[in-house]
């Protein structure tokens, strides 16, 4: 069985901002219940040494350009991953976000931060750092750990990114390198830094060239990844042919479609036992695809969270997720008042984009009893949105993967979505075939626009006012397996064939 060491920006329950963070705690549990052995490489950010406190020193790693020297401590996770903790207090210790300070502008040495944990990753994947762990393969996720492949790739090379003591070191150093595997979660996330960053990561000037590292004059943590990786993987089959033309290669489309050879997509699993119906100690009243009569329960109680109507008789909408462009929530600000006109409900939970933010208020004032909005971030909320509502609201311009629409066919909440990405993997559309065959599980929509998600909506709403076809349309969805388990297995094979192809 292979050895992996899987390095990750944020691990869920310590440290989450989004979907990475789920993964990042889902997909090592699961590939260790397959028996290969894995350890979980993050930054030891403030609350990561809070919930690590006393964790035993396994190694040190020296200074490297700009880059402080730095502890790996041993650490477990809940989920009983074993964690390697990257403790340097000058980079993670502080008060605020893994990438963003309190006035959501980017840590200005971010470049560092991140440097560092992609250096820590190559020494400990190819120098023997840890006598005990030598990984096969070294699993990078997004461009917070992408240029991971870069020090590999240069060290190999026997250049600064990582001490060769002698020639031959190089060379061995070479012959025993592990394998890449590279992640891209979101591939507008690029990591751009000015080119004058580059000696304070111990990097050789040759990888600034356009075959490299450079992209528009700037140093691409991301580039490092998809140029460098031995297989690069995204998170759907639907956005992994989407990022190989632009708009959204953003850039990159070019490089992607070289390297199409090795670009494969994954389908994300979700944690089917955090959200389950059935054992939910969020919702009022927990349900199954036997017992959907209870759902009505938890429609009631988030009514009266929000303070919507009671009024059972009204198609109660959600949404949960990050108020950005990329959801497509401006979109659901421009349908708002429509969709309450219908007549229906809306609950809105998401925090970001202040203006979105103070237009949704605006809305839900003028619609009381039909529109509310909670703003931050709210795990239980979004368990009972999930649960109280009848249809789930995703009309995201791209979505990688996607997590909600996959937790809303689960609680029989069918999903209304913009056909993109893992959307258009993972939702049946609900056409009268569909239905009939059983397989239809929510409602897709192609065109970015608020008249396409209204028109959308209405479709789902005459289907909502149907009890056969929707209990039938919420049944299809509930049977559907979304656990890991087909995802980790579909990894564990790419790592034994890469580690029995040539180079
Ligand atoms: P992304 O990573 O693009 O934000 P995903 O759908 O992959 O989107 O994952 C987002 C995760 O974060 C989901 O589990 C979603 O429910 C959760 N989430 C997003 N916003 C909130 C919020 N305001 N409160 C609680 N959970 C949230």
């Amino acid at each position: 069985m292979p050895r992996i060491l899987f390095a990750a920006s944020e691990c869920a329950p310590w440290v989450k901002t989004g979907g990475l963070g789920d993964v990042a705690e889902a997909l090592p549990a699961a590939l260790a219940h397959l028996g290969l052995e894995i350890r979980t490489l993050l930054p030891g950010y403030r609350e990561v040494l809070a919930a690590t406190r006393a964790a035993a020193e396994l190694a040190r790693l020296e200074p490297c350009g700009e880059m402080p020297g730095a502890r790996l401590l041993a650490a477990r996770l809940p989920s009983g991953v074993s964690a390697l903790v990257l403790d340097a207090p000058a980079l993670y210790d502080r008060e605020g976000g893994p990438y963003l300070d309190a006035h959501d502008l980017d840590w200005p040495d971010n470049a560092l931060r991140f440097g560092l944990l992609c250096r820590a990753a190559a020494r400990i994947a190819a120098a023997g750092l840890l006598p005990d762990f030598r990984p096969d393969v070294l699993h990078i996720n997004d461009w917070q750990t992408g240029l991971a492949a870069a020090y590999l790739h240069y060290a190999g090379a026997g250049t600064q990114g990582e001490p060769a003591a002698s020639p031959g070191a190089a060379a061995r150093s070479t012959a025993a390198r592990p394998r890449v595997v590279f992640t891209v979660h979101n591939l507008a996330f690029q990591g751009l830094f000015p080119a004058q960053a580059l000696p304070g990561l111990g990097l050789p000037q040759e990888a600034l060239s356009p075959q490299a590292l450079e992209f528009h004059g700037r140093l691409s943590f991301m580039k490092a990844g998809l140029q460098f990786a031995d297989a690069i993987t995204t998170v759907s089959p639907g956005y992994a042919a989407e990022i190989r033309s632009e708009p959204l290669g953003c850039g990159l489309a070019g490089l992607l479609e070289q390297r199409a050879s090795r670009l494969y997509g994954i389908l994300n699993g979700i944690d089917d036992v955090t959200w389950n119906p059935a054992t939910d100690p969020h919702i009022a009243a927990r349900y199954d695809r036997d017992r959907l009569e209870a759902k009505a329960r938890n429609k009631e109680a988030l009514q009266a969270r929000l303070g919507l109507a009671a009024d059972p008789t009204l198609p109660l909408l959600g949404f949960v997720g990050r108020l950005a462009w990329q959801k497509g929530i401006d979109l659901l600000v421009e349908a708002a008042p429509r969709l309450a006109a219908l007549p229906a409900q809306l609950a809105v939970l998401g925090s970001g984009d202040r203006e979105i933010e103070i237009e949704l208020r605006a809305i839900a004032a003028r619609w009381p009893g039909r529109v509310a909005v909670a703003h931050g971030l709210d795990e239980a909320l979004a368990h009972q949105i999930e649960a109280g509502a009848d249809l789930f609201l995703m009309p995201s311009r791209y979505e990688p993967c996607g997590l909600n629409q996959m937790y809303s066919q689960r609680y029989g909440t069918p999903p209304v979505a913009r056909a993109t990405g893992g959307h258009a993997d993972n939702i049946v559309d609900c056409t009268p075939e569909a239905l009939r065959s059983g397989s239809a599980t929510g409602f897709l929509f192609q065109e970015i626009s608020a008249e396409a998600l209204f028109a959308a909506v209405e479709r789902a709403c005459a289907a909502w006012r149907d009890p056969a076809a929707w209990r039938a349309l919420q049944r299809n969805g509930m049977a559907r397996d979304f656990g890991w388990s087909a995802s980790a297995a579909r990894y564990a094979r790419l790592y034994e064939e890469l580690l029995r192809a040539p180079r």
